[in-house]
């Protein structure tokens, strides 16, 4: 299938990367669960070797999600957390590395635990305030998270699991190197672990290809052909998710037990006037604070409808506690450094009607 160049962004996700499956038709591509392929003689054979290096189900992923991003390639792996290990390894020992503070917990666990045994360093800064992102760069800073990358030659790294292509495309904006869960929005039906790398350059594309067959924390076929069927649906489900993170927002914002709601499409978030700028709809995330630990504790606990778990990005409804749960591998004194307190609570906002999930906060809030 030839797409127009002029293809809009749903037309992309639905169709890009994707045939007919050239042994029957099919139109949704099959889900190749081999180990190998048997070659006609030595070294003629149809472009596919041994499943760790390529697969049918995988490459029609991956060729969606570059698509789907605006990048020149992407790479699957086993999970978000592989996916990000396989950029690190773009860098060298001695290299430094500035991440945004707020960073995922388990990104941060990674970074601290595993590779600062490798002598790579990290410096965590609020990266929106330009100032700080500056002081913390040394002269042998390899990657960041902001536009400055560019200008000092350093890499652009940009974790969009959050906002999702269909929000946001951060290479549109710069960015060297795009990554995602897939576990979360992409696939976005709670039933898959997956991870993509997206680049732009030849040297990064061949960088990560190659470290995906090396290291082999690829993506299987099944999760391929899931996430494949995820983003099918992308845009419209973003469209919901973004209603129901708004209204569930407001709904907070003017309950009397709640102190305040962080939400981008809140004219009360700090970045809301960037996110109106650079985003198309502000998404599915918001926490909330409800003044002490028993009261995050008690309304999770009391939800009927919404599910305490962690994770986000899914068709339904999740809640949870960040500090005990996504966040508890980032120590106390950081958290209360980045104003993730113990008395706040996330909601992934699902798909469902928004009204049985302000009824379901208004019991839980009682
Ligand atoms: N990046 C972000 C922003 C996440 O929220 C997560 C997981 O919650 C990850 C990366 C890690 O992804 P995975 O759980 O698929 O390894």
């Amino acid at each position: 299938m030839k797409l127009p160049d002029t293809a809009r962004f749903s037309t992309i996700c639905i169709h890009a990367g994707q045939e007919p499956d050239p042994s029957t038709g099919a139109i949704i591509t099959p889900i190749y669960q081999t180990s190998t392929y048997v070659q006609e003689e030595v070294g003629r054979h149809k472009g596919f070797e041994y499943a760790r290096t390529q697969n049918p189900t995988r490459l029609a992923l991956e060729r969606n999600i570059a698509a789907i991003e605006g990048g020149k390639a992407a790479y699957g792996f086993a999970s978000g957390m592989a996916a990000i290990d396989a950029i690190t390894t773009l860098l060298e020992a001695g290299d430094h590395v500035v991440v945004t503070d707020n960073t995922y917990g388990g990104t941060f666990r990674l970074f601290e635990q595993v590779l600062r045994r490798y002598q790579l360093s990290f410096t965590y800064v609020d990266t929106s305030c330009l100032d700080l992102v500056d002081k913390a760069i040394r002269p042998e800073t390899k990657m960041l998270f902001i536009e400055l990358a560019r200008r000092r030659r350093i890499k652009l790294v940009v974790d969009n699991t959050f906002a999702s292509p269909c929000l946001q495309r951060p290479i549109e904006f710069g960015a060297d190197l795009v990554i995602h869960s897939t576990t979360k929005y992409l696939n976005g039906h709670s039933d898959s672990v997956g991870g993509i790398v997206i680049a732009v350059s030849d040297d990064d594309s061949e960088a990560l290809k190659f470290i995906q067959n090396s290291a082999g924390a690829i993506l299987s076929p099944m999760d391929s052909w899931l996430i494949l069927r995820g983003t099918k649906t992308l845009a419209l489900r973003m469209a919901q998710h973004n209603v129901n993170g708004l209204a569930l927002a407001e709904y907070l914002s003017s309950h009397p037990k709640v102190k305040h709601v962080l939400y981008p499409g809140l004219p009360s978030h700090p970045q809301h006037e960037l996110a109106k700028r650079q985003m198309q709809g502000f998404g599915g995330m918001l926490t909330f604070d409800v003044g002490s630990v028993e009261a995050a504790f008690d309304v999770c606990k009391r939800v009927r409808l919404m599910a305490l778990a962690e994770s986000l990005g899914g068709v339904e409804t999740l809640i949870s506690h960040p500090a005990s749960m996504t966040h508890a591998s980032v120590p106390p004194e950081r958290r209360a450094k980045i104003g993730l307190t113990d008395s706040l609570v996330r909601i992934s906002a699902g798909i469902e009607d928004p009204a049985d999930l302000i009824e379901d906060l208004k019991q839980a809030l009682g």
